[in-house]
Protein backbone atom coordinates (compact mmCIF):
# COMPACT_ATOMS: atom_id res chain seq x y z
CA UNK A 1 0.00 0.00 0.00
CA UNK A 2 2.81 2.47 -0.87
CA UNK A 3 3.32 4.97 -3.62
CA UNK A 4 6.69 3.50 -4.63
CA UNK A 5 6.29 -0.33 -4.48
CA UNK A 6 8.99 -1.59 -2.26
CA UNK A 7 10.23 1.34 -0.18
CA UNK A 8 11.18 0.94 3.22
CA UNK A 9 8.94 3.04 5.12
CA UNK A 10 5.65 2.12 4.33
CA UNK A 11 2.34 3.69 5.05
CA UNK A 12 -0.62 1.50 6.76
CA UNK A 13 -3.01 4.08 5.26
CA UNK A 14 -3.65 4.03 1.78
CA UNK A 15 -5.77 7.30 0.48
CA UNK A 16 -4.95 10.99 0.72
CA UNK A 17 -7.97 11.49 3.63
CA UNK A 18 -5.52 12.57 6.18
CA UNK A 19 -3.52 14.38 3.91
CA UNK A 20 -0.24 16.08 5.89
CA UNK A 21 -1.07 19.63 5.35
CA UNK A 22 2.02 20.93 7.72
CA UNK A 23 5.05 22.52 5.65
CA UNK A 24 7.65 20.38 7.37
CA UNK A 25 8.71 17.55 4.68
CA UNK A 26 7.36 14.27 6.45
CA UNK A 27 8.61 11.03 4.87
CA UNK A 28 5.13 9.91 4.46
CA UNK A 29 1.88 12.53 3.20
CA UNK A 30 -0.88 10.10 4.30
CA UNK A 31 0.63 8.78 7.34
CA UNK A 32 1.76 11.90 9.43
CA UNK A 33 4.49 11.23 12.34
CA UNK A 34 3.14 11.48 16.04
CA UNK A 35 4.22 14.74 17.73
CA UNK A 36 6.00 13.90 20.81
CA UNK A 37 5.97 16.52 23.69
CA UNK A 38 8.31 14.75 25.88
CA UNK A 39 10.76 11.96 26.26
CA UNK A 40 12.38 10.97 29.80
CA UNK A 41 14.41 7.44 30.35
CA UNK A 42 13.10 4.92 27.76
CA UNK A 43 9.78 6.82 27.48
CA UNK A 44 8.20 9.10 24.90
CA UNK A 45 5.44 11.05 25.81
CA UNK A 46 3.07 12.13 22.68
CA UNK A 47 0.95 15.30 22.51
CA UNK A 48 -2.27 12.72 22.72
CA UNK A 49 -1.59 11.93 26.03
CA UNK A 50 -0.03 8.46 25.23
CA UNK A 51 2.97 6.79 26.97
CA UNK A 52 5.29 5.18 24.47
CA UNK A 53 8.14 2.68 25.34
CA UNK A 54 10.83 3.21 23.02
CA UNK A 55 11.83 -0.25 22.45
CA UNK A 56 14.06 0.67 19.44
CA UNK A 57 15.50 3.72 20.93
CA UNK A 58 14.46 5.70 17.81
CA UNK A 59 17.29 4.27 15.50
CA UNK A 60 19.33 2.17 17.67
CA UNK A 61 20.64 5.74 19.19
CA UNK A 62 19.19 6.67 22.86
CA UNK A 63 21.52 4.27 23.90
CA UNK A 64 21.74 6.02 27.78
CA UNK A 65 17.78 6.85 27.05
CA UNK A 66 15.76 10.22 26.85
CA UNK A 67 15.76 12.93 29.28
CA UNK A 68 19.96 12.97 31.22
CA UNK A 69 20.38 15.90 32.82
CA UNK A 70 23.88 15.45 32.93
CA UNK A 71 24.01 15.43 29.00
CA UNK A 72 21.78 18.37 29.34
CA UNK A 73 24.18 20.39 31.58
CA UNK A 74 27.12 19.19 29.38
CA UNK A 75 25.72 20.93 26.31
CA UNK A 76 24.56 23.84 28.35
CA UNK A 77 28.33 24.53 29.84
CA UNK A 78 29.72 24.13 26.55
CA UNK A 79 27.61 26.41 24.43
CA UNK A 80 28.22 28.98 27.18
CA UNK A 81 31.59 28.37 26.49
CA UNK A 82 32.00 27.99 22.97
CA UNK A 83 29.14 27.21 20.41
CA UNK A 84 30.92 27.18 17.10
CA UNK A 85 34.05 27.18 15.40
CA UNK A 86 35.38 25.90 11.92
CA UNK A 87 37.68 23.07 12.23
CA UNK A 88 40.10 24.28 9.61
CA UNK A 89 41.87 26.99 11.91
CA UNK A 90 40.33 25.60 15.23
CA UNK A 91 39.59 22.63 17.70
CA UNK A 92 37.89 22.34 20.72
CA UNK A 93 38.23 20.49 24.19
CA UNK A 94 35.39 18.36 24.21
CA UNK A 95 36.27 17.41 20.60
CA UNK A 96 40.04 16.47 21.35
CA UNK A 97 38.68 14.84 24.71
CA UNK A 98 36.25 12.56 23.12
CA UNK A 99 38.82 11.14 20.31
CA UNK A 100 41.34 10.68 23.42
CA UNK A 101 38.13 8.75 25.15
CA UNK A 102 37.18 6.55 22.10
CA UNK A 103 40.89 5.77 21.24
CA UNK A 104 42.49 5.92 24.52
CA UNK A 105 45.76 3.77 24.06
CA UNK A 106 45.03 3.64 20.33
CA UNK A 107 42.94 0.41 20.66
CA UNK A 108 43.25 -2.42 18.29
CA UNK A 109 45.51 0.21 16.42
CA UNK A 110 42.67 2.55 15.50
CA UNK A 111 44.72 5.68 15.95
CA UNK A 112 42.57 8.89 14.93
CA UNK A 113 38.89 9.55 15.02
CA UNK A 114 37.73 12.17 12.49
CA UNK A 115 33.96 13.34 13.62
CA UNK A 116 30.82 14.64 11.62
CA UNK A 117 27.36 14.97 11.89
CA UNK A 118 25.37 11.70 10.46
CA UNK A 119 26.28 8.07 9.65
CA UNK A 120 25.94 8.57 5.84
CA UNK A 121 28.59 11.28 6.43
CA UNK A 122 30.91 9.22 7.99
CA UNK A 123 30.70 6.54 5.61
CA UNK A 124 31.36 8.96 2.76
CA UNK A 125 34.34 10.14 4.76
CA UNK A 126 35.52 6.75 4.99
CA UNK A 127 35.23 6.13 1.44
CA UNK A 128 36.85 9.56 0.28
CA UNK A 129 39.84 8.38 2.92
CA UNK A 130 40.26 5.30 1.46
CA UNK A 131 40.46 7.09 -2.29
CA UNK A 132 43.22 9.52 -0.80
CA UNK A 133 45.34 6.58 1.05
CA UNK A 134 45.40 4.89 -2.51
CA UNK A 135 45.91 8.05 -4.22
CA UNK A 136 48.70 8.73 -1.99
CA UNK A 137 50.14 5.21 -2.49
CA UNK A 138 50.47 5.67 -5.98
CA UNK A 139 47.52 3.16 -6.51
CA UNK A 140 45.17 5.40 -8.51
CA UNK A 141 43.46 2.90 -10.24
CA UNK A 142 41.97 1.61 -7.14
CA UNK A 143 38.40 3.01 -7.32
CA UNK A 144 36.27 0.03 -7.13
CA UNK A 145 33.93 -0.50 -3.81
CA UNK A 146 32.77 -3.56 -2.67
CA UNK A 147 29.83 -4.44 -0.43
CA UNK A 148 26.97 -6.75 0.53
CA UNK A 149 23.00 -6.99 -0.20
CA UNK A 150 21.35 -5.88 1.51
CA UNK A 151 24.12 -3.58 3.38
CA UNK A 152 22.97 -0.35 4.63
CA UNK A 153 25.54 2.53 4.82
CA UNK A 154 23.77 5.24 3.96
CA UNK A 155 20.98 7.56 1.80
CA UNK A 156 23.37 9.95 0.34
CA UNK A 157 24.78 9.32 -3.39
CA UNK A 158 27.39 7.06 -3.01
CA UNK A 159 26.30 5.25 0.62
CA UNK A 160 23.20 4.34 -1.46
CA UNK A 161 24.87 3.16 -4.24
CA UNK A 162 26.57 0.71 -1.61
CA UNK A 163 23.63 -0.50 0.14
CA UNK A 164 21.65 -3.41 -0.81
CA UNK A 165 18.45 -2.34 0.12
CA UNK A 166 16.62 -1.85 -3.08
CA UNK A 167 13.37 -0.18 -1.66
CA UNK A 168 15.51 2.94 -0.75
CA UNK A 169 16.75 2.75 -4.28
CA UNK A 170 13.54 2.61 -6.48
CA UNK A 171 13.38 6.56 -7.87
CA UNK A 172 17.09 6.96 -7.93
CA UNK A 173 18.41 4.42 -10.45
CA UNK A 174 21.34 5.73 -12.64
CA UNK A 175 21.99 8.32 -9.38
CA UNK A 176 24.93 6.37 -8.19
CA UNK A 177 28.80 5.76 -7.76
CA UNK A 178 29.52 3.95 -10.62
CA UNK A 179 32.55 1.58 -9.06
CA UNK A 180 30.96 -0.69 -7.20
CA UNK A 181 29.27 -4.56 -7.03
CA UNK A 182 27.79 -6.69 -4.24
CA UNK A 183 28.14 -9.92 -2.66
CA UNK A 184 26.17 -11.96 -0.18
CA UNK A 185 25.10 -10.69 2.78
CA UNK A 186 26.37 -13.64 5.90
CA UNK A 187 22.97 -14.26 6.52
CA UNK A 188 22.49 -17.59 7.72
CA UNK A 189 18.58 -17.68 8.76
CA UNK A 190 18.04 -17.22 4.86
CA UNK A 191 21.17 -18.55 2.83
CA UNK A 192 23.19 -21.24 4.48
CA UNK A 193 22.03 -24.61 3.32
CA UNK A 194 19.98 -26.84 4.91
CA UNK A 195 22.49 -29.35 4.59
CA UNK A 196 25.30 -26.91 5.01
CA UNK A 197 27.48 -26.47 8.31
CA UNK A 198 28.74 -23.17 9.50
CA UNK A 199 32.10 -24.34 8.76
CA UNK A 200 30.84 -24.80 5.54
CA UNK A 201 28.88 -21.44 5.00
CA UNK A 202 31.82 -19.05 6.06
CA UNK A 203 34.28 -19.90 3.65
CA UNK A 204 31.36 -20.48 0.74
CA UNK A 205 31.08 -16.88 1.35
CA UNK A 206 34.93 -15.97 1.34
CA UNK A 207 35.70 -17.74 -2.05
CA UNK A 208 32.50 -15.48 -3.37
CA UNK A 209 34.24 -12.68 -1.76
CA UNK A 210 37.45 -13.57 -3.18
CA UNK A 211 36.48 -14.65 -6.63
CA UNK A 212 34.55 -10.96 -6.95
CA UNK A 213 38.31 -9.05 -6.54
CA UNK A 214 39.41 -11.25 -9.08
CA UNK A 215 36.73 -10.72 -11.38
CA UNK A 216 37.32 -6.55 -10.55
CA UNK A 217 41.03 -6.99 -10.37
CA UNK A 218 42.32 -6.92 -7.09
CA UNK A 219 44.05 -3.85 -8.22
CA UNK A 220 41.21 -1.93 -8.90
CA UNK A 221 39.16 -2.83 -5.78
CA UNK A 222 39.67 0.52 -3.27
CA UNK A 223 37.07 -1.20 -0.22
CA UNK A 224 35.29 -4.07 1.15
CA UNK A 225 32.64 -2.76 3.19
CA UNK A 226 30.87 -4.62 5.66
CA UNK A 227 28.24 -3.84 8.81
CA UNK A 228 29.82 -6.42 11.63
CA UNK A 229 26.27 -7.03 12.68
CA UNK A 230 23.82 -6.32 10.33
CA UNK A 231 21.52 -3.42 11.12
CA UNK A 232 18.61 -2.33 9.35
CA UNK A 233 18.91 -4.33 6.10
CA UNK A 234 18.51 -7.65 7.17
CA UNK A 235 17.84 -7.10 11.44
CA UNK A 236 20.90 -7.76 13.59
CA UNK A 237 22.33 -11.20 11.79
CA UNK A 238 25.49 -11.69 13.21
CA UNK A 239 28.45 -13.18 10.93
CA UNK A 240 29.14 -16.67 11.11
CA UNK A 241 32.31 -18.00 12.69
CA UNK A 242 35.67 -17.15 11.28
CA UNK A 243 33.98 -14.57 8.64
CA UNK A 244 35.36 -11.85 9.35
CA UNK A 245 38.47 -12.94 10.28
CA UNK A 246 38.87 -14.11 7.09
CA UNK A 247 37.85 -10.67 5.34
CA UNK A 248 40.75 -9.53 6.97
CA UNK A 249 42.86 -12.17 5.84
CA UNK A 250 41.68 -11.60 2.09
CA UNK A 251 41.60 -7.88 2.37
CA UNK A 252 45.57 -8.16 3.35
CA UNK A 253 46.20 -10.65 0.53
CA UNK A 254 44.90 -8.22 -2.11
CA UNK A 255 45.90 -5.16 -0.56
CA UNK A 256 41.88 -3.65 -0.15
CA UNK A 257 41.29 -1.95 2.69
CA UNK A 258 38.45 -2.87 5.01
CA UNK A 259 36.11 -0.64 6.35
CA UNK A 260 33.63 -2.15 9.33
CA UNK A 261 30.62 0.07 9.15
CA UNK A 262 29.22 -0.01 13.19
CA UNK A 263 27.00 3.32 12.56
CA UNK A 264 24.24 1.14 14.37
CA UNK A 265 25.95 -2.05 15.59
CA UNK A 266 28.52 -0.46 17.52
CA UNK A 267 29.40 1.93 20.57
CA UNK A 268 28.31 -1.16 22.89
CA UNK A 269 24.82 -2.41 20.87
CA UNK A 270 26.00 -5.79 20.75
CA UNK A 271 27.65 -5.83 24.27
CA UNK A 272 31.22 -4.75 23.74
CA UNK A 273 32.06 -1.22 22.76
CA UNK A 274 32.78 -2.30 19.06
CA UNK A 275 30.92 -5.52 17.59
CA UNK A 276 33.73 -6.38 15.91
CA UNK A 277 35.45 -7.64 19.05
CA UNK A 278 33.14 -10.45 19.49
CA UNK A 279 34.08 -11.78 16.11
CA UNK A 280 38.21 -12.82 16.86
CA UNK A 281 39.00 -8.78 17.13
CA UNK A 282 39.30 -8.95 12.92
CA UNK A 283 40.47 -5.23 13.23
CA UNK A 284 39.49 -2.76 10.31
CA UNK A 285 41.83 -0.30 8.32
CA UNK A 286 38.90 2.41 8.84
CA UNK A 287 35.59 2.29 10.52
CA UNK A 288 32.27 4.17 11.34
CA UNK A 289 30.61 4.43 14.34
CA UNK A 290 27.11 6.94 15.10
CA UNK A 291 24.26 6.32 16.56
CA UNK A 292 25.34 4.97 20.11
CA UNK A 293 27.86 7.77 20.35
CA UNK A 294 25.92 10.92 20.85
CA UNK A 295 23.14 9.00 22.10
CA UNK A 296 20.54 11.44 20.07
CA UNK A 297 21.33 14.10 22.10
CA UNK A 298 23.15 16.01 19.25
CA UNK A 299 24.28 14.56 15.95
CA UNK A 300 27.60 13.01 15.80
CA UNK A 301 29.23 10.04 13.99
CA UNK A 302 32.95 9.31 13.45
CA UNK A 303 35.64 7.68 11.32
CA UNK A 304 37.95 5.84 13.50
CA UNK A 305 41.27 5.41 11.44
CA UNK A 306 43.97 2.86 11.78
CA UNK A 307 47.53 3.80 12.38
CA UNK A 308 48.48 1.82 9.09
CA UNK A 309 46.00 4.25 7.13
CA UNK A 310 46.71 7.64 8.80
CA UNK A 311 50.77 7.20 8.09
CA UNK A 312 50.42 6.92 4.74
CA UNK A 313 48.68 10.87 4.76
CA UNK A 314 50.94 11.73 7.90
CA UNK A 315 53.58 10.88 5.66
CA UNK A 316 52.10 11.63 2.46
CA UNK A 317 50.67 15.07 1.79
CA UNK A 318 50.33 15.37 5.23
CA UNK A 319 46.14 16.19 5.44
CA UNK A 320 43.30 14.53 4.90
CA UNK A 321 41.73 16.53 1.70
CA UNK A 322 38.16 16.30 3.41
CA UNK A 323 35.80 18.59 5.62
CA UNK A 324 32.47 19.80 6.50
CA UNK A 325 31.25 23.17 7.84
CA UNK A 326 29.54 21.30 11.53
CA UNK A 327 32.85 18.96 11.53
CA UNK A 328 33.51 17.88 15.47
CA UNK A 329 30.70 20.25 16.36
CA UNK A 330 31.38 21.72 19.82
CA UNK A 331 27.74 21.17 21.19
CA UNK A 332 27.82 17.43 19.65
CA UNK A 333 31.27 16.20 20.84
CA UNK A 334 30.32 17.50 24.34
CA UNK A 335 26.95 15.97 24.56
CA UNK A 336 28.99 12.69 23.20
CA UNK A 337 31.56 13.12 25.39
CA UNK A 338 28.84 13.23 28.55
CA UNK A 339 27.09 10.12 27.23
CA UNK A 340 30.49 8.29 26.68
CA UNK A 341 31.13 9.42 30.10
CA UNK A 342 28.10 8.04 31.54
CA UNK A 343 28.38 4.63 29.64
CA UNK A 344 31.74 4.33 31.48
CA UNK A 345 30.67 5.12 34.75
CA UNK A 346 27.41 3.23 34.78
CA UNK A 347 29.29 0.20 33.29
CA UNK A 348 26.05 0.57 30.49
CA UNK A 349 28.12 -1.96 28.00
CA UNK A 350 28.20 -4.56 30.59
CA UNK A 351 24.65 -3.99 31.48
CA UNK A 352 23.68 -4.20 27.74
CA UNK A 353 25.03 -7.87 27.24
CA UNK A 354 23.43 -8.69 30.32
CA UNK A 355 19.83 -7.25 29.67
CA UNK A 356 20.78 -8.67 25.68
CA UNK A 357 20.40 -12.17 27.82
CA UNK A 358 17.18 -11.62 29.21
CA UNK A 359 15.50 -10.29 26.36
CA UNK A 360 16.69 -13.14 24.14
CA UNK A 361 15.24 -15.56 26.46
CA UNK A 362 11.91 -13.40 26.94
CA UNK A 363 11.81 -12.95 23.10
CA UNK A 364 12.40 -16.64 22.95
CA UNK A 365 9.78 -17.51 25.56
CA UNK A 366 7.24 -15.19 24.29
CA UNK A 367 6.98 -15.99 20.99
CA UNK A 368 7.46 -19.52 21.02
CA UNK A 369 4.03 -20.82 20.08
CA UNK A 370 3.25 -17.67 17.40
CA UNK A 371 3.47 -19.44 13.72
CA UNK A 372 4.65 -16.18 11.86
CA UNK A 373 8.01 -15.95 13.35
CA UNK A 374 10.70 -17.04 11.50
CA UNK A 375 13.90 -16.07 13.12
CA UNK A 376 15.05 -14.62 16.66
CA UNK A 377 18.18 -13.08 16.18
CA UNK A 378 20.95 -10.58 17.80
CA UNK A 379 23.30 -9.89 20.07
CA UNK A 380 23.30 -7.93 23.10
CA UNK A 381 20.25 -5.11 23.14
CA UNK A 382 20.43 -5.44 19.37
CA UNK A 383 17.55 -8.20 18.25
CA UNK A 384 14.99 -9.17 15.26
CA UNK A 385 12.26 -10.99 14.71
CA UNK A 386 11.85 -11.83 11.17
CA UNK A 387 8.29 -12.99 9.90
CA UNK A 388 7.35 -15.64 7.62
CA UNK A 389 4.32 -17.14 5.90
CA UNK A 390 5.39 -20.07 6.43
CA UNK A 391 7.77 -21.59 9.12
CA UNK A 392 9.56 -24.28 7.74
CA UNK A 393 10.01 -23.17 3.97
CA UNK A 394 10.48 -19.61 4.91
CA UNK A 395 8.31 -18.08 2.13
CA UNK A 396 7.47 -14.35 2.99
CA UNK A 397 4.22 -13.03 3.39
CA UNK A 398 3.33 -11.01 0.40
CA UNK A 399 4.96 -7.78 0.29
CA UNK A 400 1.57 -5.83 -0.54
CA UNK A 401 0.74 -6.91 3.01
CA UNK A 402 3.31 -5.50 5.11
CA UNK A 403 2.77 -7.80 7.47
CA UNK A 404 6.16 -6.56 9.93
CA UNK A 405 4.44 -2.78 9.45
CA UNK A 406 1.47 -3.62 10.89
CA UNK A 407 2.62 -5.79 13.82
CA UNK A 408 4.82 -2.49 14.11
CA UNK A 409 2.16 -0.84 14.60
CA UNK A 410 0.14 -2.63 16.51
CA UNK A 411 2.60 -2.31 19.23
CA UNK A 412 2.88 1.17 18.88
CA UNK A 413 -1.23 1.02 19.34
CA UNK A 414 -0.65 -0.87 22.46
CA UNK A 415 2.00 1.49 23.17
CA UNK A 416 5.51 -0.10 22.41
CA UNK A 417 7.77 1.33 19.61
CA UNK A 418 9.50 -0.88 18.04
CA UNK A 419 11.47 -0.57 14.26
CA UNK A 420 10.92 -1.70 11.12
CA UNK A 421 13.51 -3.27 8.62
CA UNK A 422 11.98 -4.61 5.81
CA UNK A 423 15.49 -6.02 3.96
CA UNK A 424 14.93 -7.36 0.29
CA UNK A 425 14.80 -11.38 0.72
CA UNK A 426 15.44 -12.41 -3.11
CA UNK A 427 14.15 -9.42 -4.36
CA UNK A 428 11.02 -9.71 -2.63
CA UNK A 429 10.37 -7.27 0.76
CA UNK A 430 11.40 -9.34 4.13
CA UNK A 431 9.38 -8.47 7.20
CA UNK A 432 11.08 -7.51 10.71
CA UNK A 433 10.88 -6.27 13.53
CA UNK A 434 14.19 -4.84 15.83
CA UNK A 435 14.51 -4.30 19.07
CA UNK A 436 17.08 -1.94 20.27
CA UNK A 437 15.97 -0.37 23.76
CA UNK A 438 18.66 2.17 25.70
CA UNK A 439 20.80 0.25 27.81
CA UNK A 440 18.63 1.26 30.96
CA UNK A 441 15.77 -0.30 30.28
CA UNK A 442 14.77 -3.02 33.10
CA UNK A 443 13.32 -6.17 33.09
CA UNK A 444 10.10 -5.47 33.97
CA UNK A 445 10.27 -2.97 31.21
CA UNK A 446 11.08 -5.82 28.43
CA UNK A 447 8.86 -8.27 29.72
CA UNK A 448 6.11 -5.44 28.80
CA UNK A 449 7.30 -5.38 25.35
CA UNK A 450 8.23 -8.74 24.74
CA UNK A 451 3.95 -9.06 25.79
CA UNK A 452 2.85 -6.48 23.89
CA UNK A 453 5.14 -8.01 21.12
CA UNK A 454 3.83 -11.27 20.87
CA UNK A 455 -0.05 -9.81 21.26
CA UNK A 456 0.73 -7.28 18.36
CA UNK A 457 1.92 -10.65 15.99
CA UNK A 458 -0.83 -12.75 16.98
CA UNK A 459 -3.41 -9.66 16.05
CA UNK A 460 -1.85 -10.02 13.16
CA UNK A 461 -1.60 -13.56 12.79
CA UNK A 462 -5.65 -13.53 13.05
CA UNK A 463 -6.15 -11.61 9.72
CA UNK A 464 -3.29 -14.01 7.36
CA UNK A 465 -3.97 -17.31 8.65
N1 LIG B 1 25.30 2.82 8.18
C1 LIG B 1 24.55 2.06 8.97
C2 LIG B 1 25.05 0.71 9.35
C3 LIG B 1 23.32 2.53 9.45
O1 LIG B 1 22.58 1.75 10.23
C4 LIG B 1 22.91 3.83 9.09
C5 LIG B 1 21.59 4.39 9.59
N2 LIG B 1 20.60 3.47 9.81
C6 LIG B 1 23.73 4.60 8.25
C7 LIG B 1 24.92 4.07 7.82
C8 LIG B 1 23.32 5.97 7.82
O2 LIG B 1 23.26 6.83 8.89
P1 LIG B 1 22.42 8.20 8.79
O3 LIG B 1 20.99 7.83 8.69
O4 LIG B 1 22.75 8.89 10.09
O5 LIG B 1 22.93 8.95 7.63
Amino acid sequence: ITHLPSTQYVNTKSTLDSEDKDHLLHRSFIDPPSLVERAEGVNLFLSDGRKIIDACAGAAVALIGHGNKEVHQAIVNQLQKVSYVHTQSYTTQPAEDLANLILQGSPHGLEKAFFVGSGSEAVESALKLARQYYFEKNEPERLHIISRRQGYHGNTMATMTISGNLGRKVPFEGFSYPHTSQVSPAFAYRYMQEDETEMEYTPRLLREIEDEFLCVGPHKVMAFIAEPVAGSGIGSATPPAGYLAGLRALCDKYGVLLIFDEIMCGVGRTGTFFAFEQEGNAVPDIMTIAKGLGGGYAPISGVLVHKRVVDVLRHGSKAFNHGHTYQAHPTSCAAALAVQKIILRDGLIARCAAMGKILESMLRTELRDCWSVGDIRGRGLFWTVEFVKDKKTKETFDPRIHFGARVQQAAFDEGVALYPCSGTVDGKRGDHVMLAPPFIITEEELSTVCKVLREAIESQQQLFS
